[in-house]
């Protein structure tokens, strides 16, 4: 397999929990091209290196900065999946 697969998941915003849909891009070996929010204008792409994070664009950069921390202390460094 050479293409790249798009899959749409919802996620929460890391802030607040709002959901919005997100295309993500994966390449054949697994890793995150790239990911847009496709069903709102309100939301945007956290960076991270293997997993879509969206944040509303009302945070401020270091609300989402705080959020993005707790996120990865929540989630460890462990590579579970856990949400569909
Ligand atoms: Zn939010």
């Amino acid at each position: 397999m050479t293409e790249n697969t798009k899959v749409v998941t919802v996620h929460g915003c890391i802030a607040c929990a709002r959901l919005f849909d997100i295309l993500a891009v994966y390449a054949p070996n697994g890793s995150l091209v790239g990911c847009k929010v496709t069903n709102s204008p309100d939301g945007h792409i956290v960076p991270d290196q293997r997993t879509p994070l969206v944040a509303c664009n009302t945070h401020t950069a270091a609300e989402v900065e705080a959020a993005y921390k707790r996120w990865r202390s929540r989630n460890g460094k462990e590579a579970h999946h856990q949400e569909e």
